[in-house]
This record gives C-alpha cells, structure tokens and sequence, in this order.
C-alpha cells in the first residue's frame, strides 16, 4: 500500500522531522463500494419487518488522504514561476513557503531562507497560479431532457482537480445538497472547493420540473429568509422573475449580508441594476435590454433577447449606456464562454469528456454534431459578439468575473472547463495573466474574501495550483496541474478524476 512518492516531492533530512506524506489509505478504483466517503456513510440494511435500519460503518481516519499528494506544517516551493493574480507580470525562479495553511513568505529563490523542518519541492519549469474562484459553477448536470442530475459528489473532486478552489454555485436545483456539501468541505470531510452555497433558484412561475415559483415580493423574501436559515450563503434569481419580486429578494439578501445574481430574462439588465442587485450572469448573452417590443415582467425568449445581442454595435450609445449604468452601480458581470461555446459551429470538442459515464459523453458527442451542422445559429455571429461586449464592460471599469456553468446540452465538465474558460478569456483578448486575475482575484474581490484568498501573497490562504509550463506565456499550460493546494494541503488531480472516471453521470 503506498505507491512512493512522487520524484520531485522531497523532504529536508533533517532532525525534527515533521513531514507527514500521506500515502493512499484506498488506493482509487473505480468502484462505489470502494470509495471512502462511501464507506464512511451510513449503510441502509433491511431488517426483519422490511423497514430500514442504519448500521454505522467506522469512518476512515481522514476521509480526504486517498486525494492528497503532500501534507505537512511547512512545505517550500522552490524555484517557481509565479503568476499571483493581481495581473501584475510573472516572476521567475520564486521560493513560496506554506506555513499552516498560509503563505508565510515569497520572493526571489536566492534570497528566501527555508527552514530545516520544510518540506521542499523543486518546482523548476512549473509555475505557481492562485487557486481559481470560479463564480458560475453548479453541482448538477443536465442529465436528460428538463432534468438535472444532482453529482456534487463528484463534481467537487473534478472542480478541485482542475484547480478551482473556491466557487459560488450559481443556482441550486437539490436544496439542501449544495449546503451540505458546503459544510462537509469545510469540515475536512470531502474533497473540493470552498463552495460559496447559493439557495435554490428566486424564480416567477416557470415550466422547470425541478424549481419553485415565487408570485409576490413577500414570498421572494420567505424564500430568502428560509433557505438562508437553512444554510445558503448567495442567492440567484432566475429568467421568469418579476420585477417586484427581484425588488423583494434582493431587499432580503442584502438585509441579510448575502449578495444576489441572476440570470434575467424577464428583468432586463438596466432594471436589475436599478432594482439593486448585485451580479448578472452570461455576460450580454442573457440581455433583453435591446428587444425593441419587450413587455415588463414578461421574458420574451431568450432567443429574441439573443438576436439583438449578435445585431448590437458595441461602439453605440444603447450599450454604452448600459455598460456605464452597470459600473455606476457596481454590477458584476460573470463570463460564462464554456457553455456558449458549446453551441457554437466550428468550436473544437470540450476537454474532460471521459470523466463522463459513456450514455452521457455519446449524448454530448450528438450534441455538438447538431450544433457542428446548424449553420442558421445565432451563435456564429453572438459568440464572438458577446466576447467584445464583456471585454467592453471590463474595459470601462466593470468587474468581470468568471464560471463555466455546466448546463447547456452538457459537455461543461467541472475542473477542466474551468480551465478551458481561462483559456476563452484569452481568446476574448485578455493577457494571460489578465484572464487568470479575472478567475482569481476577480472573483475573490465580489466575495469580499480577497483578504484572505485570490492572490499570492503573504498572509494570504495558501490556495495555489503548481503547474506544468509557463501560463503567462502560453494559457493553455493552465491544464498541466500538477498539484493543487487547499489551505496548504497539496491534493493530487489525477487521483481525484480517477476516483470519478467514467461515472459522472450518476453521483
Ligand atoms: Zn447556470
């Protein structure tokens, strides 16, 4: 048991010898019964009258050990390159000590002094990024038509594997399972991110199977007020919404200290911003600002609000005026590509799709035929619109933040497309460390956590993610991850898709 060390992880020979290299309790199979949350869960077992009864299993020692590659008081990383996410250039040939959790110093290799105690891993040819704060992640997947399966299991071992350590989920579908995942991360007790919780969807009545409808102000705010006692921490309205209830639930959030987003339809986007709130989701692509008979409260398509998009002239004062009403009022604006481009024609298939169980990766493969062929899509002229027009909004002083949101026809596969968003912001005409403070710092500052997390820093949580190559230079390094830091503790990516692979799809 134990498969050694990797090369490259080493440790001082010193006297005090504080290292604790967590080997593989559970080496990762593919199989349920071997995975050691699993384990760790109550067993149902039939008793004698068919009712159930709970039989306890002991719990593993630490339930996060099979995912972890270096754990230890103090570890260096030596001879990095590092991207710290302020925007700032690069720095080369860089020492990053990691003091219980923190980062306690950073500076030139030559000149930074590791203590005997430290466990040292030589990160020459790899570079340090901060462990990104995703802002439109979810922890379910379009499973089938108008349904939404609920996989925060392994969705948050594939968001952690691909670098991402701390996200907001942009709507909730399950109730209660994004909270509890929520605390059991933050216990210690799963793998993942840090998860920025939001309630189940504020929606008006609608045709979702799976949301509930909200019909005044004063029910917004019930649904504010219950599932913050239940334990959500953000809120997201939601396409069918009216404008009294937006005003209601984001009266309650904010009275409660809790931010609100949407993913308007109903609303436009110069209401919203009136009305008070605090983030609007998918760029412009969810615009209805611009549909010239657009009736209050009522969303007339997402499809109409999407033509004018793709026919918008972003040098005109229509849109100038709303991108200058936004940053007034301090509205973020969350870039959302990853799902865009999936139904965009010529767009090369999405990273990750392996992980995914075989029914759904052949239903995406389908997917993006469909999309490959339609060549009537709005998408060929909106996708490369809405990339000038977020880039317009940061441009003016906007703060653009970043997520992937795996919905869609599917093919937004957690982690990887994280990746592959930093990579679009890129093509959208960002630097590459522009595009990483976007899905770093950015996303750290509307949390109003970026004290503690977004960049690289002293004193900051020691949130990093080492990687292969150099992402200043050429992005698409930003996949190559190597090792992935959460307060201190280096998880291992590819233990964390193995334990995952080929089953997501079904928890
Ligand atoms: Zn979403």
């Amino acid at each position: 048991m134990g498969r050694a060390v990797r090369a490259g992880v080493k440790a001082c020979t010193t006297t005090v010898f504080t290292l604790v290299l967590v080997v593989q309790a559970f080496p990762p199979t593919r199989g349920l019964e071997a995975d050691a949350l699993w384990r760790g869960a109550p067993q149902l077992q039939w008793s004698e009258g068919g009712s159930p009864a709970v039989a306890q299993q002991p719990a593993p020692a630490n339930p996060l050990a099979p995912y972890i590659k270096v754990q230890a008081p103090v570890i260096a990383l030596t001879h990095v390159r590092v991207i710290d996410g302020t925007g700032a250039p690069a720095r080369d040939d860089q020492t990053i000590v990691i003091r219980d959790g923190n980062i306690a110093a950073i500076g030139d290799a030559a000149r930074v002094a590791v203590s005997a105690d430290a466990t040292v891993i030589d990160g020459t040819g790899k570079s340090v990024v901060p462990g990104l704060v995703m802002m439109h992640e979810h922890l379910y997947y379009t499973t089938g038509p108008g349904v939404y399966g609920q996989l925060g299991v392994s969705f948050s071992r594939l968001y952690l594997a691909g670098g991402v350590t701390t996200m907001r989920t942009a709507g909730n579908l399950n109730g209660i399972m994004d909270i509890n995942l929520a605390r059991r991360i933050a216990a210690g007790e799963m793998p993942g991110p840090y998860i920025d919780a939001t309630a189940p969807y504020v929606n008006g009545p609608n045709a979702f199977l799976q949301m509930h409808a909200v019909e005044s102000a004063n029910q917004a705010r019930t649904h504010v007020q219950y599932w913050q006692e239940q334990g959500s921490t953000s809120v997201k309205a939601y396409m069918q919404i009216s404008r009294a209830s937006l005003k209601g639930a984001i009266d309650e959030a904010h009275k409660r200290g809790l931010k609100i987003t949407g993913h308007l339809c109903s609303v436009t986007y110069g209401e919203a911003a009136d009305l008070g709130i605090d983030n609007l989701e998918h760029g412009f692509f969810a615009a209805t600002d611009f549909v010239a008979d657009k009736q209050p409260d009522v969303c007339p398509g997402q499809g109409r609000g999407q033509q004018t998009i793709a026919a918008l002239d972003e040098n005109g004062e229509p849109f100038k005026a709303l991108v200058k009403k936004l940053v007034d009022k301090h509205v973020a604006l969350t870039s959302t590509l990853t799902v865009f481009e999936t139904f965009t024609a010529g767009r090369p298939m999405p990273p990750g799709l392996d992980v995914l169980t075989p029914q759904l990766k052949a239903s995406f493969e389908r997917a993006h035929e469909r999309a490959n062929q339609n060549t009537q899509s709005v998408y060929a002229a909106l996708f490369p619109k809405a990339m000038r027009l977020e880039r317009a909004f940061a441009k003016a002083g906007g703060l653009l933040i970043a997520g992937t949101d795996p919905t869609g026809a599917g093919g937004v596969v957690p982690g990887y497309a994280d990746q592959r968003q930093v990579e679009l912001l890129v093509e959208e005409g960002f630097t590459p460390v522009e595009a990483i403070s976007i899905a770093t710092l950015n996303g750290a500052k509307y949390l109003g956590r970026d004290a503690k997390i977004g960049s690289i820093a002293v004193g900051k949580q020691a949130d990093l993610v080492l990687v292969d190559g150099n992402p200043a230079a050429t992005i698409g390094d930003i996949r190559k991850v190597d090792t992935v830091f959460r307060q201190g503790i280096g998880f291992d990516p590819a233990k964390l898709i193995e334990s995952v692979k080929g089953q997501v799809g079904i928890w």
